[in-house]
């Protein structure tokens, strides 16, 4: 365990030390059990955080790139891993601490500590598969502890996104790199719950709320509202979900040209998109927004 000097008490942020087997907070003294080779640094149900927030309105402006170069990463991929934001960590120079933030099933571990050459941290706040279950609003982890955090469609289901981002803010080393995608126009997951799905202003909101500075903002590839609602289980029918399916298609085929009625009178028919106003429209029906953010040096 490659961590165990990084650790803080997710209670009142102390040192954790001692051996793996008896972890203990050097200040309220709490024990944090190791079972089955995962550490439980979950926060205490009665505590809680706080976070200062600015009152006054959103001044989110989106970075005027779209997404970062793709295929730096060559390796394999899993069904819920993505190729450009593993090639946004294959750019980056060295060994590198990873966190993975709400890493579900860890099907980022492999690809990043054995196609990459990172060291890999995976926190969730249930399951088997991470090595460490956390509260992503608690973070049990000293500041400026790693060098790149991921994350894939984890923030809908946090009940203060504020508190959460600041706190991952928090464990990133300036310079730091935070990557990854958040749910935007996906149905409600009643499963795993999610509270709020923001939408790309909200995302930047988020990001520069905790002090980061937004350096990419794009629509998932191969994602848009319809094809979330064809495939995400619910009340939609095998037919329905069969034209949901094929309307995506059609719409990132269409998308690139001004097909609108009211603009065959405006001589406007089938005139070719600007690249950014692409992008806008394709952002304003993604199921997910992707997005690449960094903590200034
Ligand atoms: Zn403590």
């Amino acid at each position: 365990m490659w961590f165990l000097d990084i650790l803080r008490c997710p209670d009142c942020g102390h040192d954790v030390g001692g051996a793996q087997e008896a972890l203990r907070c050097s200040g309220c003294q709490r024990s944090f059990p190791l079972r089955h080779g995962q550490l439980d640094l979950r926060a205490s149900p009665s505590g809680s955080a706080t976070v200062t927030l600015r009152a006054a309105p959103s001044t989110a402006v989106w970075p005027p790139e779209s997404a970062p170069p793709d295929g730096a990463y060559r390796g394999p991929l899993r069904e819920r891993t993505n190729a450009r934001h593993l090639s946004i960590l294959a750019t980056r120079e060295g060994r590198l601490d990873v966190l993975d933030w709400g890493c579900g099933s860890a099907q980022y571990r492999p690809l990043v500590q054995d196609e990459l050459g990172h060291r890999y941290l995976g926190i969730d706040i249930a399951g088997d598969d991470a090595d460490v279950l956390a509260d992503a609003h608690r973070l049990p982890f000293q500041s400026a502890a790693f060098d790149h955090a991921i994350t894939n469609a984890v923030l809908a289901h946090l009940t203060n996104p504020f508190l959460a981002v600041a706190e991952l803010a928090r464990v990133l080393k300036p310079g730091g790199v935070f990557s990854g995608s958040a749910a935007f126009l996906e149905p409600y997951c009643p499963s795993w719950r999610t509270y709020f799905h923001p939408s790309p202003d909200g995302i930047v909101h988020l990001l520069t709320t905790a002090g980061l500075r937004v350096d990419g903002l794009w629509a998932q590839e191969g994602w848009t509202v319809f094809d979330s609602l064809a495939a995400i289980p619910g009340p939609i029918s095998g037919p329905t979900r069969w034209v949901l399916r094929r309307l995506s298609v059609l719409e990132r085929a269409v998308g690139r040209r001004r097909l609108h009625p009211r603009n065959i009178a405006r001589g406007g028919w089938l005139r070719a998109k600007q690249p950014e106003e692409i992008r806008r429209e394709l952002l304003a029906i993604t199921g997910q927004v992707d997005f690449l953010a960094s903590k200034p040096g």
